[in-house]
């Protein structure tokens, strides 16, 4: 199979037969063997019924639904556990993506050879809100992940090699950071292509502005993982030791400036006098702590079911 479009949906009944049919119009003018994957995501208005009446009338119609709303996340990761195409095309179902960019994003992957490519909505229509943040979103996200060439790393119109979607795990809120997953799980190719977007027709957005304080924090999260997930004492113990180690110091200082004084005759107060020694006091605090929490890190780390799982690309065997 050339294309599966998997649609993470949650309230767009009103959407859905016409995204299905100019989805349709597209792979039958592109000769394209295809299956859309609609992920109904607990929907409470008739999207399923709608689902379902699709479904009679288009045999390449698959659908799951939820019990209950789990986000766009647990939708995606869904979808693809399901994918079977060899290009797997994700896309929003409020009508803001358009189906017709298809054949191309198809083509950048299969000719052009990249693992994943991305959206990008040069020219959006949403409000001002928005469009602002997410500028500031994107530089950060760009700085942070090292993907420099992406402009719009939360478009919900993405194509990708079906061995990426197999081979990422997207939850919680991750779905901003997909590219930032895929480059941690050694898929490099990662291209870009300017969309065309529209204003949503019907319905309205499921995400407030909270998903900027939200996707701040996952940002950190993505980063700590990638770099320290699997050897945490990294992080903590160098922490830990810096801050000890100053801590241990400014408490001798304290402590031998009194002997010193002592000795020479000079004026002296208890250590406990001095402001600098609880400040050393609770620098050695910490920096312990933090290192414990390496050692901790370190068995949680050893346990995971994950720690020898690689992605093997190509072997060479023995032979005669
Ligand atoms: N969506 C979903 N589950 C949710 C929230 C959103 O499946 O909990 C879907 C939604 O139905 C749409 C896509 O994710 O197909 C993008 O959502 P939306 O258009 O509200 O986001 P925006 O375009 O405002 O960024
Ligand atoms: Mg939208």
């Amino acid at each position: 199979m050339d294309i599966s479009i998997v649609i993470p949906l949650y309230n767009e009944a009103e959407s859905l037969p016409e995204l299905e049919a100019w989805i349709q119009r597209v792979m039958k003018e592109n000769d394209f063997s295809y299956e859309i994957l609609f992920i109904n995501d607990g929907s409470t208005d008739n999207s399923w019924e709608v689902i379902e009446e699709l479904a009679r009338n288009n045999p390449n119609v698959r659908g799951v639904s939820f019990r209950r709303n789990y986000g766009k996340s647990p939708a995606l990761n869904t979808g693809f556990a399901r994918a079977n195409g060899d290009v797997v095309i994700t896309m929003d179902a409020d009508l803001q993506d358009s189906p017709d960019e298809i054949p191309e994003l198809y083509k950048m992957i299969t000719s052009d050879g990249y693992d994943l490519v991305s959206g990008w909505k040069q020219k959006r229509y949403d409000p001002l809100s928005k469009t602002i943040p997410t500028k500031l979103f994107n530089a950060t996200a760009r700085k942070v992940s090292g993907i420099r060439n992406l402009h719009d790393f939360n478009c919900g119109l993405k194509a990708y090699r079906n061995k990426v979607v197999k081979r990422i795990e997207i939850y919680g809120d991750m779905h901003r950071y997909i590219p930032y997953l895929a480059k941690n799980a050694g898929f490099t190719r990662i291209g870009e292509k300017v969309v065309h977007h529209q204003a949503r027709k019907y319905g309205k957005t499921k995400f407030g502005l909270d998903r900027f304080v939200n996707g701040y924090l996952d940002l950190i999260t993505l980063w700590f993982t990638s770099k320290f997930g699997g050897k945490p004492m990294h992080f903590f113990g160098l922490l830990g030791s810096l801050m000890f180690f100053v801590g241990l110091i400014a408490v001798m200082i304290v402590g031998f400036g009194k002997l010193w004084n002592m000795h020479n005759g000079g004026q002296y107060h208890l250590v406990t006098d001095s402001p600098y020694f609880y400040l050393a006091l609770t620098t050695m605090i910490l920096g312990t702590q933090l290192f414990l929490t390496g050692f901790i890190g370190e068995l949680i780390a050893r346990n995971s079911i994950r720690r020898n799982d690689y992605e093997i690309e190509t072997e060479i065997e023995a032979h005669e």
